[in-house]
């Protein structure tokens, strides 16, 4: 039986993208092999890159002056790529919002100057600093975000203006709402949240910006590498492509990233509404703030919570477990959680709050 997984990643992924995945795993496109067997030079498999990225394009509306790169090595990886490729001056500024806003900054500092020039850490990072209020400096190389910060469930509601490139790590929101990314110099996210199974990360950076990597910057963490072979510069992760692929031409016939972006912000709308009218649930980040993709929230006591999530899991609804720095429950409700998933946790919810109050 299927569950409800509201893990933080990898996450679920649509139900209809796993059903053509299977019927066609033994025979890719009539080349009698599974597309975990074909080499990625081959002509049937050429052509699911091209139109990932095309379809990747058409949903973000990426312009022609942006490149497209499917890499490996995760967001971790780009948080030393980012530096490699961009830190030309050897300065950059770090907006420290999160967990893995935090590493991002520190894997800046091994390549130059990063600095942290806001954060939120003082309230256990529970709110995003005002941006019209940070002080960036006139000589950063770049300016480093994480516009959708997982493990605290916060959002950006807006982005700042800089002077430098905006850089940021959308590993947990990517395709969960419109962006504008002509606002950005790039835009990285691995793919395991919102979009493919672990494997591949999105790089979308603008053309200008790649050209001059660091000298040291190894072969394979230089952008201008993939983007000079069309991400087939040595072997692609061609399965986590190739269901990303999959999931690109679902959400299209689902509508796009708009319509999306309403059924999200309906499904994150009726489990704050409910959390703010119970006082048995607590969810501790300030409300304009409150991410629709990473939803943490108490009990009033840990062996409460410890219960919670026992219990849910036996009710098909599993993976709630907080993070360890935050403790509680997260419920991450990622594109592919369907609004039944969300509606069923609130009715679980319900019931424990009744059986434990
Ligand atoms: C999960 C996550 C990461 C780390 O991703 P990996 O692909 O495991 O390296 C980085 N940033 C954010 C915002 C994430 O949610």
């Amino acid at each position: 039986m299927r569950v409800y997984n509201f893990s933080a990643g990898p996450s679920m992924l649509p139900l209809e993208v796993l059903e053509e995945a299977q019927k066609e795993f033994l025979d890719f496109a009539g080349t009698g092999m599974s597309v975990c067997e074909i080499s990625h030079r081959d002509k049937a498999f050429a052509p699911i890159v091209e139109e990932a990225e095309a379809n990747l394009r058409e949903l973000m509306n990426i312009p022609d002056n942006y490149c497209v790169l499917f890499v490996q090595g995760g967001a971790s990886q780009q948080f030393a790529a980012v530096p490699l490729n961009l830190m030309h001056t050897g300065k950059a500024d770090y907006v420290v919002t999160g967990n893995f806003a935090k590493k991002a900054w520190q894997e800046g500092q091994i390549y130059g100057e990063a600095r942290k020039v806001a954060s939120s850490e003082d309230k256990t990072y529970t709110y995003i600093p005002d941006v019209d209020k940070i002080a960036f400096n006139d000589d950063a190389d770049y300016v480093h975000i994480c516009t959708n910060n997982t493990i605290f469930g916060t959002r950006y509601v807006k982005f700042p203006e800089t002077k430098a490139p905006l850089v940021a790590d959308m590993s947990s929101e990517i395709l969960s709402r419109e962006v504008d990314v002509t606002k950005f110099g790039v835009i990285y996210a691995g793919a395991q949240k919102n979009l493919a199974p672990a494997g591949v990360t999105i790089v979308i950076a603008r053309r200008d910006l790649i050209e001059n990597p660091l000298p040291v910057c190894p072969t394979m963490l230089k952008w201008k590498t993939q983007a000079d072979n069309g991400s087939l510069y040595n072997t692609p992760p061609c399965f986590s492509i190739y269901m990303a692929n999959l999931v690109l031409r679902h959400l299209k016939k689902l509508g796009g990233v708009k319509e999306i972006n309403k059924v999200n912000e309906y499904k994150a709308g009726l489990l704050y509404d409910f959390i703010d009218n119970s006082s048995y649930y607590t969810n501790s980040v300030e409300k304009q703030y409150r991410s629709i993709m990473n939803v943490p929230f108490v009990t009033p006591s840990k062996e409460t919570d410890e219960k919670f999530v026992k219990e849910a899991k036996a009710e098909g609804l599993v993976t709630l477990k907080g993070h360890r720095l935050v403790g509680g429950m997260r419920a991450s409700i990622y594109n592919a959680m369907p609004v039944e998933g969300v509606k069923k946790l609130i009715d679980f919810m319900k019931k424990f709050e009744k059986e434990n109050a």
